[in-house]
């Protein structure tokens, strides 16, 4: 790390005003897991986000915003002026979680841990942005950079990024944006500089079907499909680059007496390297229609043979911000002025569309520690000392970046 962004961060953490916003962060950390909480427990599953959305532009009212709103495509955005002129900034944390409708939210607290589905991934990050904008407020601190503040739609899962591809494509600052910072999850020792890509497909196998007992004989698709997903079992990949694949979901099928006639599965593919991700892409297209051949050589085809259709649910690029970057300089050195190590990560997050586009961006932790993010035994711990620590690591990271006019 330069000395640069060391003395930046230095002369930050330095100042009366920072000082004051820490101090904010600190009293204020009761009123900061009482958001958590509340936020928590309003279902947000990716697509269905407008409620949570209603309540986050709700909260946000009192947070020296302008401009608050919720966007075209449900993304709450609002801006906190800086002295004019400056570069744009945006901050993320995302509103969905991976938990259908009618999960059961309800948070339990066990000393100073919350358990509850989404409590870490990304609710915290939530409330976080809202802790550090009453810190700002409180410490009257004016930035030379405009900070656009946003809670966005669709990061999970088939949401594909929606939000922020509506953000950077189509919304209102979709060409003023030079930086920008997801808090997503606990973990303030990883930055993610790394977006993995990802490409996922829904392949249905259609067959004519027919009774088990008396149109034995046929093709059947299961047996076609099965055999693709052990092919795909089979597909050796490399750790470095990681790449990755999975058989995800599954279904199909009508009656146990019956051939079925159409079975599908959803498939996850990924890599850091979009040249290795193209590669496993190729190579699951393969060997779909070879395990398709199998079944229709292995059995009867004569009321037709089995078919597939492939339709792709999921599209992230891989890309990455260059960690001798400014903005990944800065906030190392914020990070581990207090207190932590941070290491360089590859990850699937928001950051993935401005990297995309060429705009340097990062992930960082909301603070904390927490885990079995995306299970149902989700928890995070909020111990005053580390998740104040974290989250005034964040702002610094923040306030290094956006710069404090003195
Ligand atoms: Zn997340």
């Amino acid at each position: 790390m330069t000395d640069h962004a060391e003395t930046t961060v230095r002369r930050i953490m330095d100042s009366a005003a920072f000082r004051t916003a820490h101090a904010t962060l600190a009293q204020e950390h009761d009123r900061t897991v009482q958001d958590i909480v509340t936020l928590t427990q309003i279902a947000a599953p990716s697509f269905q986000e407008e409620t949570r959305a209603a309540a986050y532009l709700e909260m946000a009212k009192t947070h020296g915003l302008t401009d608050l709103e919720i966007d075209a495509e449900g993304n709450v955005t609002g801006m906190r002026r800086g002295i004019g002129n400056g570069p744009l900034i945006c901050v993320a944390a995302h509103l969905d979680t991976v938990f259908p409708a009618g999960t059961d939210l309800t948070v339990r607290r066990e000393g100073t841990k919350l358990f509850a589905p989404g409590v870490g991934d990304d609710t915290r990050g939530l409330a976080v942005l809202l802790a550090w904008l009453r810190a700002l407020d409180a410490a009257a601190i004016r930035t030379r950079a405009d900070i656009l503040f946003c809670a966005d739609v669709g990061e999970e899962g088939q949401g594909d990024l929606r939000g922020m591809r509506h953000l950077f494509q189509h919304g209102r600052y979709k060409d003023r944006i030079s930086a920008f910072i997801t808090v997503d999850s606990p973990d303030m020792d990883r930055i993610a500089t790394g977006g993995v890509g990802s490409k996922r497909y829904r392949v249905t196998f259609n067959a004519p079907g027919g009774h088990s007992y008396g149109a034995f004989g046929v093709v059947n698709p299961m047996y076609a499909m099965a055999d693709a997903i052990a092919r795909l079992s089979r597909v050796t990949v490399p750790m470095r680059p990681k790449t990755t694949f999975s058989a995800s979901v599954t279904g199909g099928g009508t009656s146990i007496n019956a051939i079925p006639n159409s079975v599908w599965t959803e498939f996850d593919l990924r890599s850091e390297a979009p040249e290795e991700l193209d590669r496993l892409e190729q190579e699951f297209f393969a060997l779909i229609d070879a395990a398709v051949a199998v079944e229709n050589a292995a059995r009867s085809t004569r009321n037709g043979g089995v078919t597939t259709e492939t339709v792709k649910i999921g599209d992230r690029p891989a890309r990455h911000t260059d960690e001798s970057c400014e903005l990944v300089r800065l906030a190392h050195a914020a990070i581990a002025a207090h207190g932590f190590t941070p290491v360089f990560e590859a990850s699937s997050t928001d950051a993935n569309i401005p990297m995309s586009l060429g705009i340097p961006a990062i992930k960082i932790g909301s603070g904390g520690t927490g885990g079995r993010a995306h299970s149902l035994e989700e928890w995070i711990d909020v111990e005053p000392e580390v998740s104040i620590r974290g989250m005034t690591a964040g702002l610094a990271t923040l306030l290094a970046v956006a710069g404090i006019s003195e």
